[in-house]
């Protein structure tokens, strides 16, 4: 049976004493955390301070990126041993402000998927077409491009596929649940086809408290990742309590149709 993940990104934000008040925040919240996943990816300066605050595990935790190898000549990166070293078991990659704002190319995420791999960091690896991709019908291609990089990863890794619309990404603007469905249709199909196996499938992009038990309930949203309002710790817990609602609705209706 597979979990529901939830993943927060904090992305440049927070100061080291706002951690433990967000830490505190969450255990407050009294989430089902039997039932779903959940991962923190703060600022790589934060990696310490939210692994000891977070030793009674009520999440895991991930670096928003990874060096492309395991050491060398590369000023400004952090390696993915680093990384673990300092408490994160997961790395976000490719994320869109990675691709569209740092120009990372295809050819870089994919050196720093393999580092990952290597290390043993679980990895939560983002796709999505623009605006202007969306409108010219290329969506899906684009989207078939981007994981190209996966097949580098062999069959039984860890691997966690983000769909985030990069016109969804912090603009308010959430894809609707039809249009997550389709994407989110095409890479289970596309990961099936050229992985042999299906990855669980997060959402991303102006995820809130009221719209993730929707986005949940459909039938390949396997969980969401979360930028600005993963940044309070109530609204974090509020949109993972209404996403395992969702799920859990989603859940009941499949096995009623497969009795
Ligand atoms: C993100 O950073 O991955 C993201 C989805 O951001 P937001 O939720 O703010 O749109």
């Amino acid at each position: 049976v597979i979990r529901p993940l939830f993943a927060a990104n904090w992305k440049m934000n927070k100061q080291v004493s706002e951690v433990r008040a967000y830490v505190q925040g969450f255990i407050q919240a009294a989430l089902p955390l039997e039932k779903c996943e959940v991962v923190v990816a703060p600022p790589s300066t934060h990696l310490t301070t939210l692994g000891s605050e977070a030793q009674n595990r009520v999440f895991q935790i991930a670096g928003q990126n990874c060096g492309p190898a395991a050491s060398g000549a590369f000023t400004g990166e952090i390696a993915p041993g680093m990384l673990k070293e300092l408490g994160a078991d997961w790395v976000l990659l490719g994320h869109s402000e990675r691709r569209h704002v740092f120009h990372e190319d295809e050819a870089l995420i994919g050196k720093r998927l393999s580092a990952a791999l290597s290390a043993g960091l679980k990895v939560i690896f983002c796709v999505g077409e623009t605006l202007s991709e969306r409108k010219q019908g290329t969506t899906r291609a684009v989207i078939e491009k981007q994981l190209g990089n996966l097949k580098l990863a062999q069959k039984g890794k860890d691997l966690v596929v983000a769909y985030e619309p990069v016109w969804a990404i912090g603009t308010g603007e959430v894809a609707t649940p039809e249009q997550a469905e389709e994407a989110h249709r095409w890479i289970a199909e596309w990961c099936g086809a050229e992985l042999g196996q299906t990855p669980r499938i997060l959402y991303g992009g102006s995820v809130k408290p009221e719209n993730s038990a929707e986005l949940m309930a459909q039938r390949h949203v396997d969980g969401l990742l979360v930028g600005g309002a993963s940044l309070e710790a109530e609204s974090f817990a509020a949109i993972i309590r209404h996403g395992v609602r969702g799920w859990e609705s989603k859940v009941s209706l499949m096995k009623e149709v497969l009795k």
